[in-house]
């Protein structure tokens, strides 16, 4: 391993990749109702090409992947891929963020092909607002596959919950007393503004001024918390390679995390690389800078080529985003990037 650094000197050894940009929910900040046109199925990267670019990827420092989308869960025998990225020797923790609602029949699968972790989407607790969040009804689904993960022994599961004022943000107080009763960790996210004809009503710009009324900042969703004791910073971080700061509530298990990309932003730590499903390197989720990499892949560049054309898209990596002066990604929706 060489170790990999960017121009300001962050390491990166992170690779989340995407791989699908098909859904099976529509999260009213993410997706339309209707869908969006979706990739045709010769323009996504196939295993072989994902394990490929992981294996380059390793051979310059990254030991770290998480598999994403889209739904991942929804791209044919997905087992099958982790199992092919568990035999990369540099990786040493394979992870996946998904939305849970396949997972009661996949998670056993997956962790003995050696996924080690799971991050799961779940921003309702209620059947009628899940719905309304998502457009569909399957938070039953969604909690099975929870405990179906944590049965299986991946872990940490973490639940991962985007706060939007008026819509789910009289839920926080139910999420954080998860982490009381059942040990659950939680992390609460800011809403970030992404894409350009998503529900304008569901973002936020970073601009203290434009700030809309659904977004609530890690703040004021820790005061929503003090109604049920004082929480106290963790001294060991929960297992995993994100941005969150982590508190929990004094003799309790489960653990509650805040992920503050507009009211406190993380740049100067990223670790991160991304790979959307069709084989573009994304340095930044937050902007729409990318570096194409299946073209070369399958032009049949050598892996000297294709590791120079992941560092030269890591030397490219911004300083920071641009979101408080506006700068809003407008390419792509998050569920074509991954998150
Ligand atoms: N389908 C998977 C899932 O639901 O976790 C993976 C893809 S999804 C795009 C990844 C994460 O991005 C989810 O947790 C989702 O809630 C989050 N996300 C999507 N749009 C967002 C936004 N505008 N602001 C904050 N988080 C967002």
């Amino acid at each position: 391993m060489t170790g990999l650094s960017d121009t300001f000197n962050r390491p990166i050894n992170y690779l989340r990749m995407s791989v699908t940009d098909r859904c099976n929910l529509r999260c009213i900040y993410c997706l339309p109702a209707e869908g969006i046109r979706l990739l045709p199925h010769g323009e996504i990267l196939t295993y072989e090409e994902i394990d490929t670019i992981a294996r380059l990827a390793s051979e310059l420092g990254i030991n770290k992947l998480r598999l994403t989308g889209g739904e991942p869960l929804v791209r044919v025998r997905l087992p099958e891929l982790v199992a092919m990225l568990a035999e990369i020797d540099t990786i040493d923790d394979i992870s996946l963020t998904t939305n849970g609602i396949l997972l009661k029949d996949y998670a056993s699968e997956l962790k003995q092909a050696g996924l080690k972790r799971v991050n799961i989407s779940l921003d309702s607790l209620n059947e009628d607002k899940f719905e309304h969040i998502t457009r569909h009804r399957k938070l039953n689904e969604v909690l099975q596959g929870i405990e179906a993960a944590k049965a299986c022994g991946l872990n940490p599961v973490k639940i991962n919950m985007v706060v939007m004022r008026g819509i789910n943000d009289d839920e926080i107080v139910d999420f954080a007393n998860l982490t009381i009763t059942e040990g659950w960790h939680v992390r609460f996210i800011e809403l970030m503004p992404f894409a350009t004809d998503n529900p304008p009503e569901c973002h936020s710009t970073g601009g203290e001024t434009e700030l809309h009324p659904q977004f609530m900042s890690a703040q004021q969703i820790k005061e929503r918390l003090n109604i049920l004791g004082k929480m106290e910073a963790c001294k060991k971080p929960v297992t995993g390679n994100g941005p969150a700061k982590y508190f929990r509530f004094p003799q309790t298990t489960g653990t509650i995390g805040f992920i503050t990309p507009i009211s406190e932003h993380f740049c100067f730590n990223c670790n991160r690389l991304r790979l959307t499903a069709e084989g573009k390197l994304r340095p930044c989720l937050l902007s729409d800078q990318e570096i194409d990499l299946r073209q070369p892949l399958r032009d049949g560049a050598s892996p000297e080529k294709l590791k120079q054309v992941i560092t030269e898209a890591i030397q490219t990596k911004p300083r920071q985003h641009h979101l408080p002066q506006g700068t809003i990604p407008k390419t792509r929706r998050m569920s074509q990037v991954g998150g």
